[in-house]
């Protein structure tokens, strides 16, 4: 199809509005393919839509071609993809035979952001490709996630996104982030082996386990020591001595959480309310506390009923800690975690900071920005149990991909621009082809629309500007969409059956047969393939 600027949804700006900050932004702005909503949310436009609709016809081919089965998830999930995938194979997979099983699909996915703005960065619910390989053992996972990763690289890398596609190269379930001048993101960066995680869900690993001649626990006085400061000036103690109770209220389910970590720690609500499955978690209120059998200012797990305990690694290693004895003005030395207190889920729910090691090489992380793009998940044994071929039952092994698209866009804009607009990556570009009729005449509109249809036949999307402009707003707005190919029609040209050539990469514009453009442009583009593609909306 071709497009036509005279009636576009969406026209080209001079400048875009003050609150949009970031270079990529600025430009999609201008170049009328992205605009916000009143909600705060994002629109893309035509020519926007074009560019995310050839991004996922590349990535969808790439994971088409490997064999893998597409799945319809209608609504936005609430689950994670490996939750989602888990819950199908349980009903439809138990046997060998069936193995191994890829599928996939175009789905929303629920991220966990600190900042939540109209870009395409940080779209709560993005749409996202999820490829998922179902195996009898993790050497056959193993072997699925590597195709994958390797077909999923080569198409990014393809489409101008050898900043994503790097991101793929790592042997383990990883957040997928990428830099951007407008990235917003908090991550905890290995400076080591280049892995990241967005700092509320880094990983905490645990901490040395303790020595097992603690006594038995013991009632202390400790008036007015209502807070961890407090606590640990009286008793003279490090705060990593000490538990701390923090207690919320499950949104979702009413339900009161009780979390305990070291006291020298913070806990991260994301990584707790994923731990238990829970909606958002509030800070829960006196009586909540006290109803549980709690001191509010002296809490501690000890004696707790009626409540949903979550004990961090920090707490759980028995290690022997300070803890509240739900008493005012008292506190238990030497409890013991397994001992003293029993939890109902065992976490890593506990903040990760700067200068905590890597879970993978031991280096100390460093705080850092970065955009989320996806997940991996490594080979991981699931609890569904299949039949081998010599009838032992075996707990499936699951792998997952998932690539956000839209910020993707933004992502393909910072690498590929230049200070007169967007240079789109062939690949992705919203239309291969942007034509430019000059002058009035109704033989130059026509030849417009001529050329536009020979290009349409040759396999190319095509935009034309037949707007009623002056040469130098036309120019300009051509080099700003940023299509691989400007083509001129004018009055002149027309009378030698011609037309002027520049590629939006170079400087020079040449002169060439109009016949022998159509054949170049053929040659070099792939032409347009996103009609052919489905995108769940
Ligand atoms: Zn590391």
């Amino acid at each position: 199809m071709t497009m036509q600027l005279a009636t576009l949804f969406g026209r080209t700006l001079r400048q875009a509005p003050a609150e949009v900050d970031s270079r990529a932004e600025q430009l999609l702005w201008r170049a009328g393919m992205l605009r916000a909503l009143a909600g705060g949310s994002i629109a893309l436009l035509p020519l926007g839509s074009a560019v995310a609709r050839r991004l996922a016809a590349a990535l969808a081919t790439a994971v088409r071609e490997s064999g893998a089965q597409e799945i319809w998830l209608p609504t936005t999930a609430s689950e994670s993809w490996p939750e989602t995938v888990i819950d199908l194979a349980r009903r439809d997979l138990d046997s060998y035979r069936q193995l191994p099983q890829t599928i996939w699909a175009w789905r929303r996915r629920r991220r966990a952001l600190g900042r939540n703005r109209a870009s395409l960065l940080d779209l709560p619910t993005p749409t996202t490709l999820s490829w998922a390989g179902l195996a009898l053992d993790a050497a056959q996972a193993q072997t699925l996630f590597d195709e994958m990763r390797a077909r999923l690289t080569a198409t990014l890398q393809r489409c101008g996104l050898a900043a994503v596609a790097t991101t793929l190269d790592v042997s383990t379930t990883a957040s997928l982030i990428v830099d951007s001048p407008a990235a917003s993101l908090p991550t905890l960066d290995c400076p080591a082996c280049r892995l990241r995680w967005p700092r509320d869900l880094a990983p905490l690993p645990p901490l040395p386990a303790y020595d097992s001649s603690t006594p038995s626990a013991s009632l202390v006085e400790t008036p007015a020591a209502n807070t961890i400061a407090a606590l640990t000036a009286y008793l003279g103690i490090p705060t990593a001595a000490t538990a701390k109770a923090l207690f919320f209220t499950d949104q979702r389910s009413q339900r009161l959480v009780f979390a305990v970590v070291r006291g020298d720690r913070e806990a991260s609500l994301v990584k707790l309310a994923a731990a238990i499955g829970a909606g958002e978690l509030v800070p829960a209120s006196a009586e909540q506390i006290q109803a549980c059998g709690a001191t509010p200012g002296y809490a501690s797990p000890v004696g707790i009923r009626d409540a949903l305990v979550v004990a961090d690694l920090t707490v759980a290693n028995g290690a022997p800690l300070v803890a509240g004895a739900n008493r005012p003005g008292y506190h238990l030395r030497d409890v013991v975690f397994g001992r003293d207190w029993q939890a109902t889920v065992v976490a890593d729910i506990a903040q990760a900071e700067a200068g905590d090691p890597c879970p993978h090489c031991g280096t100390a992380r460093v705080e850092g920005v970065g955009a989320l793009v996806g997940a991996l998940t490594a080979p991981q044994p699931t609890a569904i149990i299949a039949q081998d071929a010599d009838r032992q039952n075996r707990p499936l092994f699951l792998v997952g991909i998932e690539i956000d698209l839209e910020p993707l866009v933004h992502i393909a804009v910072d690498h590929h621009h230049d200070e007169r607009g967007i240079v789109w990556p062939t690949a992705i570009a919203p239309c291969d082809v942007h034509i430019v009729t000059l002058g009035r005449s109704e033989a130059v509109a026509a030849a417009g629309q001529t050329l536009a249809a020979a290009l349409r036949n040759a396999g190319q999307a095509v935009l034309l500007d037949d707007r009623d402009e002056r040469a130098g707003v036309k120019f300009n707005d051509a080099d700003l969409i940023g299509a691989p190919w400007r083509v001129v029609v004018s009055e002149k040209l027309l009378a030698a059956d011609q037309v002027e050539v520049r590629r939006r990469a170079a400087d020079q514009a040449i002169v060439m047969d109009r016949a022998a453009f159509i054949a170049l442009v053929q040659s070099e583009t792939p032409g347009d393939q996103s009609s052919a593609t489905t995108l769940n909306p």
